[in-house]
C-alpha cells in the first residue's frame, strides 16, 4: 500500500482539523470564519509558521510565541483526530491492503471519491458537534446545516438505492426525533434544546430509524452513567445539565461501525 497517500491524508485530515478549531471557537462567538487567525489573549496575528497543524503547538511548546500564554490542548488534539479519523474512513471505504482505484475514471469510482468526501464532511460536523457541545452546550445552525447537506450528498452517491431514500430515510428522520421532540417540549426545553431534535432528525436521515433509534438509546444510556458518575463525584448536582450531543455522537459512530450486526441480532432476538 501507499505510504505516502496514507501521510497526505492525514496531513489534509489534520488541516481541516485546524479549520474545525476555528469553526468551534468562532461560530459559537458570531466571529466571522474568513479573516486571519490570531492568538485568543494577546490578538497577535499568527503568521504561516503558527499554523501548521500538530508541529507548531509543539515547536512553541504549547505558549504564544508573542504574550507567552497557554495555548489550548484542544488545538492539536482536534488536528490529530481528524487526521486519523480521516485515515479510518478512507480505509472503511477502500479497505486499505487491497489496491484501490479511485483515480481511475469509471463512473463507479468518481462516485466513491464522492461519497468519501461527504464521509469526511459529516465526521467534521460530528467533531464540532462533539466539541462545541461539551465546551459551550451549544451547536451552531451552519453546522446542523451542513451535516444535512453532506448526508445528502452521501445518500445520493447511491443512486442505485434511491426508493429506500423516499420510502426509508425521510420518514426515519421524523421517527428517530420524535422522542426527543417530545422530551423537549414536555419538559419545556430544560432537558433537551431544539438543537437536540434537528441533530436526531438527521441522525435518523443518515443511519435510518433502527439504527437510529438504537443510537438515541446508546447516548441516553452513556449519557445517564456520565451524569450518575458525576454526581457521585460531585462534580455536579441532579438538576446540573448535560451535554446530549457528544452522546449522540458516541451512539452514532457505534451504529455506523456495528449497527447492522446488532440489528440482525436484535431481529433474531424477536424472530422477526
Ligand atoms: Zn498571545
Amino acid at each position: 500500500m501507499n505510504y505516502l497517500l496514507l501521510f497526505f491524508i492525514f496531513l489534509f485530515g489534520a488541516s481541516i482539523g485546524s479549520f474545525l478549531n476555528v469553526v468551534i471557537d468562532r461560530l459559537i462567538q458570531e466571529e466571522s470564519l474568513s479573516g486571519r487567525s490570531h492568538c485568543d489573549h494577546c490578538h497577535h496575528k499568527l503568521a504561516w509558521y503558527d499554523l501548521i497543524p500538530i508541529v507548531s503547538f509543539f515547536l512553541i511548546k504549547g505558549r504564544c510565541r508573542y504574550c507567552r500564554k497557554k495555548i489550548s490542548w484542544q488545538y492539536p488534539m482536534i488536528e490529530m483526530i481528524t487526521g486519523l479519523v480521516f485515515l479510518l474512513v478512507f480505509s472503511f471505504q477502500f479497505s486499505v491492503f487491497n489496491e484501490f482505484s479511485i483515480f481511475s475514471f469509471q463512473k463507479e469510482n468518481i462516485l466513491n471519491l464522492f461519497k468519501l468526501f461527504f464521509s469526511w464532511g459529516i465526521t467534521s460536523c460530528f467533531i464540532v458537534i462533539f466539541i462545541s457541545d461539551l465546551k459551550y452546550h451549544l451547536v451552531s445552525d451552519w453546522v446542523l446545516l451542513s451535516l444535512f447537506i453532506f448526508v445528502l450528498g452521501f445518500h445520493l452517491t447511491n443512486f442505485n438505492h434511491f426508493q429506500p431514500f423516499l420510502t426509508n430515510f425521510i420518514p426515519s428522520s421524523f421517527i428517530v426525533a420524535l422522542p426527543i421532540f417530545l422530551i423537549y417540549f414536555i419538559s419545556k426545553e430544560r432537558a433537551m434544546g431544539f438543537g437536540d431534535v434537528i441533530i436526531s432528525a438527521i441522525i435518523g436521515f443518515l443511519l435510518g430509524w433502527q439504527k437510529g433509534l438504537l443510537a438515541l438509546y446508546i447516548a441516553v444510556i452513556t449519557g445517564a452513567i456520565y451524569g450518575i458518575v458525576l454526581i457521585i463525584f460531585r462534580q455536579k448536582k441532579l438538576k446540573s445539565k448535560i451535554a446530549f450531543g457528544p452522546f449522540i455522537i458516541i451512539g452514532v459512530v457505534l451504529m455506523l461501525i456495528w449497527g447492522d450486526r446488532v440489528v440482525e441480532m436484535i431481529k433474531r432476538m424477536y424472530g422477526l
